[in-house]
């Protein structure tokens, strides 16, 4: 989805927390970067999932009080939906579970930059933050091309992280559109 073939070429770039982005005073991020790589880590489990039934594998979790309340991966193809993303699969289960559409104190972690869609869904839910793993050159819309996180025309701006275990998200998503390459070029018996 979102054009994440392209994500590979550049993502390196964002290879590691040392080197991530914050938009907002990183004094008042009160997560630690080992539970960022801890929970991206379970966001890349759920990529593994949507890979492994051969979705595009974005991953996303949601997380409140240091405790996942919510996990999803991409679902397009299954769903036939053009709004399966991760992300709005994570944000509709978590408002279920809280009962509430604000999720307030409510942290996303999620393997590729949001598209303008998540992005949208994620200032409507009230989310305090954002870390993503690897970049979106063509559809990211929190950093990439556009920064809906941040503009202060919106009602609600969210802190961002980026580039949270990076490399491993760009290697699967790498991985998956190399598999499809070469099922691809397979001779059909
Ligand atoms: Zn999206």
């Amino acid at each position: 989805m979102c054009g994440v073939e392209s994500v590979q070429r550049r993502a390196s770039s964002l290879d590691s927390r040392r080197r991530a982005l914050h938009r907002k005073d990183p004094v008042s991020t009160s997560s630690s970067i080992a539970d960022d790589e801890r929970f991206m880590a379970e966001a890349i489990a759920e990529g593994e999932v949507a890979s492994a039934v051969g979705e595009i594998p974005v991953g996303c979790v949601l997380v409140a009080g240091g405790q996942i309340i919510s996990r999803a991966h991409n679902l397009r193809e299954r769903t036939q939906d053009p709004t399966a993303h991760a992300e709005m699969i994570a944000l509709r289960a978590a408002a279920v579970r809280l009962r509430s559409w604000r999720l307030l104190d409510v942290t996303c972690y999620v393997t590729l930059e949001p598209c303008p869609m998540c992005a949208g869904a994620l200032v409507h839910a009230r989310v305090a933050r954002v870390v993503y793993g690897c970049d979106d050159p063509k559809a990211g819309a929190v950093r990439s091309l556009f920064d809906i996180g941040q503009d202060p025309r919106l009602n609600h701006r969210f802190e961002l992280t980026a580039g949270v275990l990076g490399d491993a998200c760009s290697r699967q998503l790498s991985g998956f559109f190399a598999e499809v390459r070469r099922k691809r070029r397979e001779p059909l018996l």
